[in-house]
């Protein structure tokens, strides 16, 4: 998982979705990735985070589906 702290606009909603995973810099307010790759039991509000961010700014890569024809 990368974020894009260009991005960012720092409205902490993923600081307050999973604080163990996202920080927030103290002088701006732009995220701060604490764990790149979120344990199984984060990744709920990590993907959370991901969709509630105001400015897309998290970008976790999912894994492909697998498809069966
Ligand atoms: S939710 Fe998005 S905009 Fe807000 S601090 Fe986190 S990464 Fe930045």
């Amino acid at each position: 998982m990368v974020v894009d702290t260009d991005r960012c606009v720092g409205a902490g909603q993923c600081v307050l979705m999973e604080p163990a995973v996202f920080g927030q810099d103290e002088t701006d307010g732009t995220v701060i990735l604490l764990v790149a790759e979120p344990a199984e039991d984060q990744l709920d509000m990590v993907r959370r985070a991901v969709r509630t961010c105001p400015s897309e700014a998290i970008l976790l890569p999912e894994p492909p589906t697998e498809h069966r024809d």
